[in-house]
Protein backbone atom coordinates (compact mmCIF):
# COMPACT_ATOMS: atom_id res chain seq x y z
CA UNK A 1 0.00 0.00 0.00
CA UNK A 2 1.57 3.29 -1.22
CA UNK A 3 2.34 6.07 1.70
CA UNK A 4 1.21 8.73 -0.09
CA UNK A 5 -2.22 7.11 -0.28
CA UNK A 6 -5.06 9.70 1.35
CA UNK A 7 -5.22 9.06 5.28
CA UNK A 8 -8.51 8.63 6.88
CA UNK A 9 -9.66 11.64 9.70
CA UNK A 10 -11.55 11.02 12.43
CA UNK A 11 -14.99 12.91 10.19
CA UNK A 12 -14.56 10.09 7.52
CA UNK A 13 -13.30 11.54 4.93
CA UNK A 14 -9.34 11.49 3.84
CA UNK A 15 -6.21 13.94 3.62
CA UNK A 16 -3.76 13.66 1.08
CA UNK A 17 -0.53 12.55 2.26
CA UNK A 18 1.81 14.71 0.64
CA UNK A 19 0.60 18.87 0.00
CA UNK A 20 2.63 21.85 -0.66
CA UNK A 21 3.29 24.35 2.12
CA UNK A 22 3.67 28.22 1.52
CA UNK A 23 5.23 29.77 4.13
CA UNK A 24 7.83 32.57 3.32
CA UNK A 25 6.63 32.21 -0.34
CA UNK A 26 6.56 35.53 -1.89
CA UNK A 27 3.47 36.27 -4.13
CA UNK A 28 4.52 35.73 -7.58
CA UNK A 29 6.35 32.43 -6.67
CA UNK A 30 3.70 31.01 -4.66
CA UNK A 31 1.08 31.39 -7.18
CA UNK A 32 3.84 29.74 -9.46
CA UNK A 33 4.59 27.06 -7.14
CA UNK A 34 0.56 26.28 -6.80
CA UNK A 35 -0.16 26.00 -10.00
CA UNK A 36 3.49 23.64 -10.93
CA UNK A 37 2.13 21.66 -8.08
CA UNK A 38 -1.18 20.94 -8.75
CA UNK A 39 0.09 20.35 -12.51
CA UNK A 40 2.43 17.59 -10.97
CA UNK A 41 0.42 15.87 -9.28
CA UNK A 42 -0.35 17.67 -5.96
CA UNK A 43 -3.59 17.87 -4.74
CA UNK A 44 -3.45 19.09 -0.99
CA UNK A 45 -2.52 23.02 -0.52
CA UNK A 46 -1.42 24.56 3.01
CA UNK A 47 -1.66 28.54 3.81
CA UNK A 48 -2.81 30.21 6.51
CA UNK A 49 -4.26 34.15 6.70
CA UNK A 50 -0.80 34.91 8.31
CA UNK A 51 1.50 33.93 5.29
CA UNK A 52 0.01 37.17 3.48
CA UNK A 53 -0.35 35.02 -0.04
CA UNK A 54 -3.63 33.48 0.05
CA UNK A 55 -4.81 35.63 -2.75
CA UNK A 56 -2.49 34.14 -4.92
CA UNK A 57 -3.06 30.62 -3.47
CA UNK A 58 -6.11 30.77 -4.63
CA UNK A 59 -4.87 32.28 -8.42
CA UNK A 60 -2.47 29.48 -8.88
CA UNK A 61 -5.41 26.82 -8.12
CA UNK A 62 -7.38 28.33 -11.26
CA UNK A 63 -4.19 28.84 -12.92
CA UNK A 64 -4.01 25.21 -12.92
CA UNK A 65 -7.14 24.38 -14.12
CA UNK A 66 -7.16 21.24 -11.56
CA UNK A 67 -11.33 21.17 -10.47
CA UNK A 68 -12.03 22.75 -7.17
CA UNK A 69 -13.34 19.51 -5.80
CA UNK A 70 -10.38 17.63 -6.36
CA UNK A 71 -8.03 19.81 -4.34
CA UNK A 72 -7.80 19.66 -0.54
CA UNK A 73 -6.99 23.33 0.86
CA UNK A 74 -6.24 24.30 4.40
CA UNK A 75 -6.30 27.68 5.91
CA UNK A 76 -5.31 28.98 9.42
CA UNK A 77 -7.18 31.39 11.75
CA UNK A 78 -4.27 33.64 13.09
CA UNK A 79 -3.88 34.41 16.25
CA UNK A 80 -5.43 38.04 16.63
CA UNK A 81 -8.75 36.84 15.21
CA UNK A 82 -9.33 34.41 17.51
CA UNK A 83 -12.73 36.20 18.97
CA UNK A 84 -13.64 36.65 15.10
CA UNK A 85 -13.60 33.50 13.88
CA UNK A 86 -16.06 34.04 11.16
CA UNK A 87 -14.76 37.21 9.84
CA UNK A 88 -11.46 35.52 10.06
CA UNK A 89 -13.12 32.88 7.80
CA UNK A 90 -14.69 34.73 5.37
CA UNK A 91 -11.62 36.89 4.93
CA UNK A 92 -9.50 34.06 3.98
CA UNK A 93 -11.98 32.94 1.77
CA UNK A 94 -12.51 36.13 0.19
CA UNK A 95 -8.40 36.64 -0.78
CA UNK A 96 -8.38 32.94 -1.98
CA UNK A 97 -11.42 33.45 -4.07
CA UNK A 98 -13.02 29.87 -2.57
CA UNK A 99 -16.74 29.05 -1.47
CA UNK A 100 -15.24 26.64 0.65
CA UNK A 101 -12.41 25.13 2.96
CA UNK A 102 -11.11 21.56 3.45
CA UNK A 103 -9.84 22.32 6.44
CA UNK A 104 -9.91 25.11 8.88
CA UNK A 105 -7.10 25.33 11.57
CA UNK A 106 -6.66 27.73 15.17
CA UNK A 107 -3.00 28.37 13.83
CA UNK A 108 -1.56 28.64 17.63
CA UNK A 109 -3.52 28.37 20.69
CA UNK A 110 -2.75 31.91 21.76
CA UNK A 111 -5.61 34.27 21.42
CA UNK A 112 -3.79 37.73 20.94
CA UNK A 113 -4.96 40.88 21.23
CA UNK A 114 -5.66 42.62 18.01
CA UNK A 115 -4.97 46.43 19.80
CA UNK A 116 -1.60 45.35 21.22
CA UNK A 117 -0.21 41.94 20.04
CA UNK A 118 2.44 41.76 23.38
CA UNK A 119 -1.11 41.32 25.20
CA UNK A 120 -2.96 38.25 25.35
CA UNK A 121 -6.70 38.79 25.13
CA UNK A 122 -8.16 39.61 28.46
CA UNK A 123 -11.85 37.63 28.62
CA UNK A 124 -10.17 34.64 25.93
CA UNK A 125 -8.94 31.62 25.20
CA UNK A 126 -8.82 29.06 22.60
CA UNK A 127 -11.38 27.00 24.16
CA UNK A 128 -13.80 29.86 23.46
CA UNK A 129 -12.46 29.86 19.63
CA UNK A 130 -12.84 26.72 19.10
CA UNK A 131 -17.10 26.71 20.10
CA UNK A 132 -16.70 29.37 17.06
CA UNK A 133 -14.57 26.74 15.16
CA UNK A 134 -17.21 24.06 16.00
CA UNK A 135 -19.72 26.34 14.46
CA UNK A 136 -18.51 27.06 11.05
CA UNK A 137 -19.45 23.50 10.44
CA UNK A 138 -22.97 24.43 10.19
CA UNK A 139 -22.14 26.97 7.45
CA UNK A 140 -20.81 24.13 4.80
CA UNK A 141 -17.95 26.68 4.19
CA UNK A 142 -15.80 24.68 6.19
CA UNK A 143 -15.54 20.76 6.07
CA UNK A 144 -12.82 20.00 8.59
CA UNK A 145 -11.57 21.71 11.29
CA UNK A 146 -8.39 21.39 13.15
CA UNK A 147 -5.43 22.88 14.98
CA UNK A 148 -2.13 23.80 15.06
CA UNK A 149 0.86 23.86 17.32
CA UNK A 150 -1.47 22.31 20.15
CA UNK A 151 0.88 20.72 22.73
CA UNK A 152 -0.91 17.87 24.89
CA UNK A 153 -1.75 20.41 28.05
CA UNK A 154 -3.81 22.17 25.20
CA UNK A 155 -5.62 19.29 24.39
CA UNK A 156 -6.35 18.06 27.37
CA UNK A 157 -7.71 21.31 28.24
CA UNK A 158 -10.28 21.33 24.68
CA UNK A 159 -11.28 18.30 24.92
CA UNK A 160 -12.27 18.29 28.83
CA UNK A 161 -14.43 21.09 28.44
CA UNK A 162 -18.10 20.65 28.41
CA UNK A 163 -17.91 22.99 25.35
CA UNK A 164 -15.91 20.59 23.06
CA UNK A 165 -18.00 18.47 20.88
CA UNK A 166 -16.04 18.05 17.87
CA UNK A 167 -12.91 16.04 18.18
CA UNK A 168 -10.55 18.40 16.26
CA UNK A 169 -9.60 16.61 13.07
CA UNK A 170 -6.18 17.34 12.60
CA UNK A 171 -3.12 18.56 14.80
CA UNK A 172 -0.66 20.55 12.56
CA UNK A 173 2.57 20.32 14.38
CA UNK A 174 6.33 20.36 13.70
CA UNK A 175 7.49 17.19 13.09
CA UNK A 176 11.01 15.95 11.31
CA UNK A 177 13.84 13.83 13.01
CA UNK A 178 15.34 16.49 15.12
CA UNK A 179 11.74 17.58 16.51
CA UNK A 180 10.31 14.16 16.85
CA UNK A 181 7.83 14.47 19.31
CA UNK A 182 6.61 11.20 20.20
CA UNK A 183 4.30 11.60 23.41
CA UNK A 184 2.45 14.36 21.32
CA UNK A 185 2.20 11.66 18.37
CA UNK A 186 0.62 9.29 20.78
CA UNK A 187 -1.72 11.77 22.30
CA UNK A 188 -3.15 12.37 19.42
CA UNK A 189 -3.41 8.99 17.92
CA UNK A 190 -4.76 8.11 21.32
CA UNK A 191 -7.08 10.28 20.76
CA UNK A 192 -8.28 10.32 16.51
CA UNK A 193 -6.40 13.47 15.95
CA UNK A 194 -4.19 13.29 12.79
CA UNK A 195 -0.68 14.84 12.67
CA UNK A 196 0.37 17.29 9.81
CA UNK A 197 3.70 17.71 9.94
CA UNK A 198 5.07 21.13 9.57
CA UNK A 199 9.17 22.65 8.50
CA UNK A 200 9.34 18.49 7.93
CA UNK A 201 12.32 19.19 5.86
CA UNK A 202 13.43 21.19 8.77
CA UNK A 203 12.46 24.67 7.75
CA UNK A 204 14.35 27.40 5.13
CA UNK A 205 17.84 27.40 5.11
CA UNK A 206 17.94 31.57 4.12
CA UNK A 207 14.69 32.71 6.76
CA UNK A 208 15.03 35.61 8.29
CA UNK A 209 12.59 34.51 10.59
CA UNK A 210 13.52 31.38 12.03
CA UNK A 211 17.06 29.39 12.26
CA UNK A 212 17.44 26.33 9.67
CA UNK A 213 18.17 22.99 11.57
CA UNK A 214 20.21 21.54 8.85
CA UNK A 215 18.47 18.39 8.97
CA UNK A 216 19.17 18.37 4.94
CA UNK A 217 22.79 17.82 5.72
CA UNK A 218 22.72 15.53 8.47
CA UNK A 219 25.13 12.33 7.90
CA UNK A 220 22.64 9.51 8.45
CA UNK A 221 20.57 11.42 6.87
CA UNK A 222 22.84 11.77 3.82
CA UNK A 223 24.18 8.25 4.14
CA UNK A 224 20.30 7.06 3.60
CA UNK A 225 19.64 9.00 0.53
CA UNK A 226 23.56 8.05 -1.10
CA UNK A 227 22.80 4.37 -0.75
CA UNK A 228 19.14 4.48 -1.95
CA UNK A 229 19.80 7.26 -5.02
CA UNK A 230 17.26 9.27 -2.79
CA UNK A 231 17.28 13.08 -2.24
CA UNK A 232 17.73 13.72 1.70
CA UNK A 233 14.32 15.50 1.18
CA UNK A 234 12.78 12.60 0.39
CA UNK A 235 14.01 10.23 2.97
CA UNK A 236 12.79 12.71 5.36
CA UNK A 237 9.55 12.90 4.03
CA UNK A 238 9.18 9.20 3.63
CA UNK A 239 10.93 8.82 7.70
CA UNK A 240 7.21 11.21 8.41
CA UNK A 241 4.94 9.19 5.72
CA UNK A 242 6.01 5.96 7.68
CA UNK A 243 4.87 7.57 10.66
CA UNK A 244 1.71 7.84 9.86
CA UNK A 245 1.43 11.94 9.58
CA UNK A 246 0.96 13.89 6.20
CA UNK A 247 3.66 15.99 4.51
CA UNK A 248 3.50 19.84 3.52
CA UNK A 249 6.71 20.58 2.11
CA UNK A 250 7.03 23.99 1.05
CA UNK A 251 9.46 25.01 -2.22
CA UNK A 252 9.28 27.25 -4.68
CA UNK A 253 11.93 25.42 -7.20
CA UNK A 254 10.01 23.97 -9.73
CA UNK A 255 12.71 20.17 -9.65
CA UNK A 256 12.38 20.20 -6.02
CA UNK A 257 8.67 20.50 -6.14
CA UNK A 258 8.26 17.13 -8.15
CA UNK A 259 11.46 15.76 -6.07
CA UNK A 260 9.12 16.04 -3.63
CA UNK A 261 6.40 13.89 -4.26
CA UNK A 262 8.20 11.60 -6.08
CA UNK A 263 7.76 9.01 -3.31
CA UNK A 264 5.84 6.51 -4.67
CA UNK A 265 6.83 2.84 -5.72
CA UNK A 266 10.21 2.70 -2.46
CA UNK A 267 10.20 3.46 1.08
CA UNK A 268 12.49 2.90 3.93
CA UNK A 269 13.61 -0.52 5.22
CA UNK A 270 13.11 -1.17 9.06
CA UNK A 271 16.69 -0.36 9.62
CA UNK A 272 16.68 2.67 7.46
CA UNK A 273 13.72 3.75 9.50
CA UNK A 274 15.05 2.77 12.35
CA UNK A 275 18.55 4.74 12.13
CA UNK A 276 16.53 7.48 11.25
CA UNK A 277 14.59 7.40 14.12
CA UNK A 278 17.38 6.64 16.62
CA UNK A 279 18.72 10.32 15.71
CA UNK A 280 19.68 12.14 18.60
CA UNK A 281 19.98 15.87 17.60
CA UNK A 282 17.34 18.33 18.89
CA UNK A 283 16.65 21.36 17.06
CA UNK A 284 13.31 23.05 16.17
CA UNK A 285 12.05 25.44 13.65
CA UNK A 286 9.36 27.46 15.35
CA UNK A 287 9.67 29.21 18.41
CA UNK A 288 7.11 31.01 21.02
CA UNK A 289 9.36 34.17 21.77
CA UNK A 290 6.65 36.45 19.52
CA UNK A 291 3.94 35.15 21.55
CA UNK A 292 2.32 37.08 24.63
CA UNK A 293 2.13 33.33 26.17
CA UNK A 294 4.33 30.12 25.80
CA UNK A 295 3.21 27.71 23.41
CA UNK A 296 5.78 25.18 23.51
CA UNK A 297 5.58 23.65 26.63
CA UNK A 298 8.38 20.87 26.49
CA UNK A 299 6.06 17.90 26.91
CA UNK A 300 5.79 16.24 23.23
CA UNK A 301 9.15 14.47 23.75
P1 LIG B 1 10.15 23.08 5.02
O1 LIG B 1 10.63 22.20 6.09
O2 LIG B 1 9.12 22.59 4.08
O3 LIG B 1 11.43 23.55 4.21
C1 LIG B 1 11.36 24.52 3.19
C2 LIG B 1 12.77 24.83 2.72
O4 LIG B 1 13.35 23.67 2.13
C3 LIG B 1 12.80 25.91 1.67
O5 LIG B 1 13.96 26.70 1.89
C4 LIG B 1 12.89 25.14 0.36
O6 LIG B 1 13.57 25.90 -0.62
C5 LIG B 1 13.73 23.96 0.78
N1 LIG B 1 13.43 22.73 0.03
C6 LIG B 1 12.21 22.27 -0.35
N2 LIG B 1 12.33 21.10 -1.01
C7 LIG B 1 13.64 20.80 -1.05
C8 LIG B 1 14.38 19.74 -1.61
N3 LIG B 1 13.80 18.72 -2.24
N4 LIG B 1 15.74 19.77 -1.46
C9 LIG B 1 16.35 20.78 -0.81
N5 LIG B 1 15.69 21.82 -0.26
C10 LIG B 1 14.36 21.83 -0.39
O7 LIG B 1 9.73 24.46 5.70
P2 LIG B 1 8.45 25.23 6.20
O8 LIG B 1 8.83 25.76 7.53
O9 LIG B 1 8.00 26.16 5.15
O10 LIG B 1 7.32 24.12 6.44
C11 LIG B 1 6.49 23.61 5.42
C12 LIG B 1 5.09 24.20 5.47
O11 LIG B 1 4.46 23.91 6.70
C13 LIG B 1 5.04 25.73 5.41
O12 LIG B 1 5.36 26.26 4.17
C14 LIG B 1 3.65 25.98 5.89
O13 LIG B 1 2.71 25.74 4.86
C15 LIG B 1 3.56 24.96 7.02
N6 LIG B 1 3.96 25.53 8.33
C16 LIG B 1 2.99 25.63 9.31
C17 LIG B 1 3.30 26.17 10.53
C18 LIG B 1 2.24 26.26 11.57
O14 LIG B 1 2.44 26.98 12.56
N7 LIG B 1 1.13 25.57 11.41
C19 LIG B 1 4.64 26.66 10.86
C20 LIG B 1 5.61 26.44 9.80
C21 LIG B 1 5.25 25.90 8.60
P3 LIG B 1 12.89 26.50 -1.97
O15 LIG B 1 11.50 26.96 -1.65
O16 LIG B 1 13.81 27.64 -2.31
O17 LIG B 1 12.90 25.40 -2.99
Amino acid sequence: MPLTKPIPLNTGTAIPAVGLGTWQSSANATRDAVNHALRHGYRHIDTALNYGNEREVGEGIRASGVPREEIWVTTKLDNHWHHRVREGLESSLRDLGLEYLDLYLVHFPCSTDPEDRSKHLSDWDFVKTWQEMQKLLETGKVKNIGVSNFQISHLEKLLNDPSCTVVPAVNQIELHPYNPSPKLLAYCASKGIHCTAYSCLGGHSDSPINGHTNLLQDPIVLRIAEQKQKSPAQIILMWNLRRGVSVIPKSVTPSRIENNFDLDGWTLSDEEFAAISAITTRSKVVGDAWMPVRVFLGDDE
